[in-house]
């Protein structure tokens, strides 16, 4: 994957941070999914007065894509705070059923490391 794509990724995903619903956390999250049409599928965070009904970003751009007929991956990248972000458990293990196995983490002043889902979800789980 080559730098200007996954710099195009990490802008869409600060992107739609910006429409990210958090008024509890005010923690506004941005995923960019990186379907293998080449397409990108964007999700953000949305949180609901009744805390348990939120719904995580990254697991936001899967249903979208999916929705879209996308089901194959390349790369999503995160956006979120100062410090990196991490996908939560839930949606490690929504990410693992459609094997996006390269996770973006960015931090706001630009800089991102690239890490495998397998490195933070060793042993997901499958029916
Ligand atoms: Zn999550």
């Amino acid at each position: 994957m080559d730098k200007a794509r996954i710099d195009e990724l990490i802008a869409a995903a600060f992107e739609v941070r910006e429409n990210a619903y958090a008024p509890y956390s005010e923690f506004t999250v941005g995923a960019a999914l990186l379907g293998m049409d080449g397409r990108i599928y964007a999700g953000c965070n949305v949180e609901n007065g009744s805390y348990g009904l939120t719904s995580c970003a990254e697991r936001n751009a899967v249903f979208a894509a999916v929705a879209e007929g996308c089901r194959n991956f390349a790369a999503i990248a995160l956006a979120g705070g100062r410090d990196f972000i991490v996908p939560c458990g839930a949606c490690r293990q929504i990410l693992s059923e459609f094997n996006v196995n390269r996770v973006i983490l960015t931090k706001r002043d630009g800089s991102y490391k690239v890490v495998a889902l397998k490195d933070l979800l060793p042993y997901p789980f499958s029916l």
